[in-house]
């Protein structure tokens, strides 16, 4: 395909990105981990980084070097558990590649859908990679091969792509991919196919112009793509989809320009973030606070602290959305707790920095954080609060 008649367009701003890189990026064909493509890609990650931004890493490739270190003796590694083995096996060569061309610490992170489903687990999750963006580490993310069984595998790293994105509240999903656009129809047996610059929304004709997996070494295709793409969609995140083989249009991505297809989101991460938790099904039970408190959370920019806590009631557990009433029990906001019932009412009215020697334990000094908050009481500015 011809890279002068790929759309080129500038890239929304962001701060924080998640980059997915497919197998067939990292897979020199059938044998294992070539750091051909990856280098360009790292090369972009650093400059990224040396601007003040922050990348988060998915990447795919575990399977397909699995198979390349046993190829003589796993001719056909096709059932679940021998694909399960290659990954376990093959991990490690991801992370060396990583680790090889990355400027930074590099740090394993591997998820299974058990991790994203669960609410603690997804606060956990979601504290880890936080905490690994405040470290300046590069978080190389993968599924959980080994421990995923099949009907609750996320499935595909495009998937995995969405759901980080997300989780670290990212700005942007950059797809690198081994196709330079997304195109009318399948560019391979149309000759009338032409790229789209721009996606408003994934759409059943959008989908309808994906046709079917398109690769050999990586389970996606253009459908899981824009699925993906939709997926961040709706969380609010735009997705880049562009030609990782191009070093040209890989360095052109740290200009700020994408060569290929924007998925545009929709909506504001803020917003869609805020929708949820307005809209989220809320535990069973409220915490009750003070004046102060209430004037604080009213203001929409405070998270909610223990001291402001006057009791709680209910049966909510850590992860859940919880309603936060003022001292007469009228709402105030609504939230996603960091701490359960039992220990929230434990540590109502003390300061944040007893958390440890009242619980044992710790969560961070915010029984919800403001991020997580939405505030209830009429008047509050909608944007950018
Ligand atoms: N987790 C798989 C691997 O590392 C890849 C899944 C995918 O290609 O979407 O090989």
């Amino acid at each position: 395909m011809n890279a002068a008649t790929i759309p080129e367009q500038p890239l929304p701003t962001w701060r924080r990105a998640v980059l997915k890189v497919g197998s067939n990026l990292l897979a020199a064909d059938g044998g294992g981990l070539t750091p051909r493509h990856a280098e360009a890609l790292a090369a972009f990650i650093a400059a990224s980084h040396a601007q003040g931004r922050q990348v988060v890493l998915v990447s795919s490739g575990a399977v397909a070097a699995g198979r390349a270190l046993l190829r003589e003796r796993l001719p056909n590694g096709g059932d679940l558990a021998a694909r399960q083995a290659l990954a376990a096996l093959g991990q490690a060569p991801v992370i060396e590649l990583w680790r090889r061309l990355a400027e930074r610490p590099v740090a394993q992170v591997l998820l299974t859908h058990d991790d994203v489903r669960n609410r603690r687990r997804y606060l956990n999750a979601r504290a880890t990679l936080r905490e690994l963006l405040a470290l300046d580490a590069l978080a190389v993310v993968n599924e959980n091969d080994t421990v995923a069984v099949d009907e609750l595998k996320l499935g595909d790293n495009d998937n995995l792509g969405a759901i980080v994105a997300a989780l670290v509240e990212a700005d942007l999903l950059l797809i690198a991919s081994d196709i330079d656009a997304l195109y009318t129809a399948d560019p391979r047996r149309d000759a009338s196919a032409t790229p789209i610059a721009s996606v408003a929304e994934v759409t059943p004709a959008i989908l309808a112009m994906a046709g079917g997996s398109g690769s050999a070494v990586g389970t996606g295709g253009m459908r899981t793509k824009l699925k993906a793409a939709s997926k961040a969609a709706s969380a609010g995140i735009p997705t880049a989809l562009f030609d990782g083989r191009n070093a040209d249009t890989v360095r052109l991505l740290g200009e700020g320009r994408l060569r290929g297809t924007l998925f545009q989101a929709g909506t504001s991460r803020l917003q869609a973030r805020k929708y949820w938790l307005r809209h989220a099904p809320a535990a069973p039970g409220a915490i009750r606070v003070d004046a102060g408190a209430t004037r604080a959370l009213a203001g929409g920019h405070a998270s909610l602290l223990p001291g402001g806590i006057l009791d709680a009631e209910g049966e909510f557990h850590r992860g859940d959305v919880v309603e936060i009433t003022d001292a007469d029990g009228r709402p105030v906001a609504r939230g996603l707790v960091q701490y359960g019932m039992a220990e929230v009412r434990r540590l109502a009215g003390r300061h944040s920095r007893e958390i440890t020697g009242v619980l044992g334990y710790s969560y961070g000094s915010e029984v919800v954080h403001r991020d997580d908050l939405v505030t209830l009481i009429e008047g509050e500015p909608e944007n950018g609060t």
